[in-house]
């Protein structure tokens, strides 16, 4: 544990963060003082009165007081980070880079016209990131331009939520109610989500949408008659004529079948997920999954039969229990499969998850895989999409990730996921139906965004829709 002090500044969030990442690797109680004096700052690791080691950096001022700001707070998670490394003998990834976007910083940087060397060299000896980081970063980021390039003015994307699942996955934070629990739930819910869907589709008439996804929860625990409903709806509410993608996250295996696969056909959808995580049975037991691999494999082969030839599959590094081993056996089994994309999660333990909760009550059988072996997973990913002729294409970081790691998506030529890219990098609307739903509106290609968020707790979309719909009637004439 490590009791900070700050003095002359106020980057105690900032710092606090660096220390984060190591907190894992320290035992003992220590003192870290951290303060400014100008031109430089001091960051000293301490034992008591013991100084185990002490970082000083220089900090690059300009006269313009934002940018100082920004270089006081970058000279001090820099002396943090190596004041920490050195004691600990471990660096991260990802440096001092804590943002939930790290390529974001190379769109900039590309931006201001600069070349690789120099976008390398900058994210090197600014943000100490690692070498394979830094090559991975650029990567994302380029193909996320190209994409994102052909962005049209007005042009907006759509999320449609259907937040029910057969059971609830040790991991989950979504907003999902398990259909056990809720199954009374689901034909008021639909109703309640086709009244936004008439809504919204009247309120942006003739607007060009680029991308429609249907996620969840798992949109295919509806039953066939509920999921042709809504497809039905969708299409006869929206002019899907020129949307350039349509996807369904149908998720989990125990929730497709035949028909329901040839319903989404039928009705338009161009990409779909079919979501293993991991091919191992005795992890998919473990995490809740009420499936067996065998399903997943019969699953792929009935939508690949019936002409869907853009599918996701999302695996997860360091479920309970996994190891290198399991993780390359799940990449012998997709490569077999050879889906056109694969979304490679790495584990967050998030606020909600069930997870969380028996960590914490000490449940072993969810132990902690450790970063070491994360980074070996992930190198083994890298090496494997390769090998597939899968390339990174869009990237995000979420807050107690393992390992401080990343979630990278990987995609054959062409099959990029646009509505990913688009939710990830906010340059384009995205008009979001559904409980928890968050609609955000981007103006001046996202120098400013307002968000809609609908209320999350099934039972209130349900009771209190005329008020989400008045949410977004207020919101899409404010920023018209
Ligand atoms: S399938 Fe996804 S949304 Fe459903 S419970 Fe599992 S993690 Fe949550």
């Amino acid at each position: 544990m490590i009791n900070l002090r700050c003095e002359g500044h106020d980057a105690e969030y900032e710092i606090s963060n660096i220390i984060n990442l190591f907190t894992p690797y320290i035992q003992d109680e220590l003192q870290l003082e951290t303060h400014y004096q100008k031109p430089k700052v001091y960051a000293k690791l301490k034992d008591g009165d013991l100084l185990l080691n002490e970082a000083i950096y220089p900090v690059k001022e300009i006269g313009d007081p934002l940018a100082d700001k920004k270089a006081l707070k970058q000279a001090l998670k820099k002396a943090v980070y190596m004041t920490l490394t050195d004691y600990t003998n471990r660096k991260m990834p990802w440096g001092i880079l804590t943002g939930i976007r790290p390529t974001k910083l190379v769109h900039e940087l590309l931006e201001e016209g600069l070349n690789d060397e120099v976008i390398d060299a900058h994210l090197k000896a600014e943000y100490l990131v690692s070498a394979n980081k830094r090559i991975l970063m650029r990567e994302v980021a380029k193909e996320e331009l190209a994409i994102l390039r052909q962005n049209k003015p007005e042009e907006i994307s759509l999320y449609i939520g259907i937040p029910f699942c057969p059971t609830r996955c040790v991991y989950c934070s979504f907003t999902a109610y398990s259909l056990e629990k809720c199954e009374a739930q689901v034909e008021p819910y639909l109703e309640a989500l086709f009244k936004e869907i008439t809504f919204v589709a009247e309120a942006k008439k003739g607007v060009p949408i680029r991308s429609l996804y249907i996620g969840g929860g798992t949109p295919t625990s509806l039953n066939e008659d509920q999921l042709l409903c809504l497809l039905e709806h969708v299409k006869s509410s929206f002019d899907l004529s020129e949307v350039e993608e349509y996807t369904i996250e149908a998720g989990r295996p125990d929730t497709i079948t035949k028909d329901k696969l040839r319903i989404m056909k039928e009705q338009g959808v161009g990409r779909i997920s079919i979501n293993p995580q991991s091919m191992n049975q005795k992890t998919l037991d473990t995490i809740g999954r009420r499936h067996g691999v065998e399903d997943i494999k019969r699953v792929f082969a009935e939508a690949r039969a019936l002409g869907h030839d853009c599918i996701n599959m999302d695996m997860i590094l360091g479920l309970p229990g996994e190891t290198v081993a399991d993780v390359a056996y799940t990449l012998d089994e997709l490569e077999k499969l050879g889906p056109e994309n694969i979304t490679v999660h790495t584990m967050a333990i998030k606020r909600a998850s069930r997870l969380k909760e028996e960590l914490m009550a000490g449940e072993e059988a969810y132990a902690l895989t450790e970063g070491e072996k994360i980074q070996q997973m992930l190198e083994l990913c890298e090496e494997r999409m390769a090998r597939m002729g899968l390339k990174p294409y869009y990237m995000y970081r979420q807050k107690n990730m393992l390992g401080n790691f990343e979630n990278v998506g990987y995609a054959a030529p062409g099959t990029q996921c646009v509505y990913n890219i688009e939710i990830m990098e906010e340059k384009e609307s995205i008009i979001a139906l559904g409980a928890g739903a968050i609609t955000k509106m981007v103006y001046q290609n996202g120098e400013r965004i307002d968000r809609i968020p609908n209320v999350k707790s099934l039972k209130d979309y349900i009771e209190r829709i005329d008020e989400m719909i008045e949410r977004k009637r207020e919101g899409f004439l404010k920023y018209r």
